[in-house]
């Protein structure tokens, strides 16, 4: 009979393997300790939501809503949507939860996949992870301040390297609009020079114009009006208050005018924290403040600022390799069939006291165990062969320092005498 063709992963869907999968633990461990420092508490959201929270939060008119998402009708109709970011799964959260009642500033944290079909490339995937942080019902510019520090802080400690944090304010529903339909007016004079998707942008959304990526655009863009001229001067006064408080703190930032972010409930605060040497997809973090949000999703009047980095591209610019998995400390081999039940108690003991242990089954000459044992990098070979067997005793056996060191302990011994036995120095 032929075999089955083997099944491919999705396109632009991929697995983490260890021993890279370590390190993706090490960033959300990393998280789970600065953030709590800043008084973050977990939230594990729901990964499929109603398409009508993207469709209201992210805007009609954004690419993600547009063209990204993955959205299908559940067998019962209700329209579905794999989660493509979280912001707006945490507001709902926080609304439905009653938290916005109980505790109106709440600080709340998330890692997971998020989806998007986007045309997969390095650094681009269609399941991405994002580890992000929300802080609900601050307005103030030492909240933003708090939570780019509290992010600058995070990616040293995960040793991201040459990272730089850009900064910009995207005024709110004072100036906006009026910023807006200058930037409209500044496209529409340089119509024939921007590409297709523009055109369309300048009838929907004109201030994506900003962050267009073809070069032709780029070019006249840089000669477009400049938000930060014609912020309000409340706008005005917040965005100076955020960076006096970064540069106490100094963190340094360069000001990019052409920080628009895809999504239109951002206001004021926007920023991005882009790395060198990971290719053309270089940011790892994206964030600000969205104070029209959550009276957008049915809520109250509260405002919101956050950020979500994007792991798998944080994994490319910590470049240290991921350190080789340690090897077991022992390596229990059964010699035959008989000494299998006493091998494996012995193993499970050793493992429930806190002892990576291996266990080889028979079928094999000792010497041929022995390699084994020695290719997983173990220190020690437990030896369970007839002889031993019969005295109710292993064999301990050192393979680091080559010598023949045989210890015999009863099998039954208490599992601090078997820590002490393969862990000499370790105290049980
Ligand atoms: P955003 O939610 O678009 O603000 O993105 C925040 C961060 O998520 C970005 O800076 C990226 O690091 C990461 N990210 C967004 N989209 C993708 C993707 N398709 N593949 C991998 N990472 C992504």
């Amino acid at each position: 009979m032929p075999r089955p063709a083997t099944i491919a992963a999705v396109k632009g869907f991929r697995d983490i393997l260890p021993p890279e999968s370590r390190r993706w633990r090490e960033f959300e461990r990393a998280a789970a300790e600065v953030f709590t420092a800043y008084g973050f508490g977990e939230i594990r959201l729901a990964v499929v939501e109603r398409t009508e929270l993207f469709a209201r939060s992210l805007g009609e008119t954004t690419d993600v809503v547009e063209k990204e998402m993955y959205s299908f009708a559940d067998r019962d109709g209700t329209a579905v949507t794999l989660r493509p970011e979280a912001t707006a799964g945490v507001v709902r959260a926080y609304l439905e939860s009653g938290l916005v009642h109980r505790e109106r500033a709440a600080r709340l944290w998330y890692a997971g996949p998020m989806f998007r079909r986007e045309r997969p490339q390095k650094g681009r995937y269609r399941q991405f992870q994002q580890i992000g942080a929300e802080m609900l019902g601050r307005d103030d510019p030492l909240a933003d301040a708090e939570l780019l520090v509290m992010l600058m802080r995070y990616l040293a400690v995960v040793g991201a390297r040459d990272v730089k944090l850009a900064l910009n304010s995207l005024g709110d529903a004072a100036c906006r609009p009026a910023y807006r339909e200058r930037v409209r007016a500044f496209g529409e004079a340089h119509r024939a020079a921007l590409c297709a998707d523009c055109h369309r942008r300048l009838e929907r959304n004109p201030l994506r114009l900003l962050d267009c990526k073809v070069e032709g655009c780029r070019a006249v863009m840089a000669r477009a009006p400049r938000m930060l001229e014609h912020l309000c001067s409340a706008c005005r006064a917040h965005f100076a208050a955020l960076r006096a408080l970064l540069d106490q703190e100094g963190i340094e930032y360069a000001v990019d005018p052409h920080i628009v972010r895809g999504l239109d409930y951002y206001c004021r605060t926007a920023f991005e924290v882009l790395a060198a040497g990971i290719g053309a997809q270089n940011a790892v973090a994206g964030g600000g403040r969205y104070d029209g949000l959550v009276a957008a999703l049915g809520g109250p009047d509260v405002p919101g600022v956050g950020f979500a980095v994007g792991v798998d591209r944080l994994a490319e610019t910590v470049r240290v390799e991921a350190a080789a998995p340690a090897g077991p400390t022992a390596v229990v081999l059964a010699l035959e069939e008989r000494a299998v039940g006493p091998g494996f108690a012995l193993a499970t003991r050793l493992r429930h006291a806190g002892v990576r242990v291996g266990l080889e089954p028979p079928g094999r000459s000792l010497k041929a165990l022995l390699r084994a044992a020695d290719r997983q990098g173990a220190r020690l070979a437990v030896i369970l062969g007839g002889e031993e067997l019969a005295a109710g005793r292993a064999t301990l056996r050192d393979l680091v320092r080559g010598e023949d060191r045989r210890l015999a302990l009863p099998l039954d011994a208490p599992a601090s005498a078997l820590l002490a036995w393969v862990e000499p120095g370790a105290t049980a």
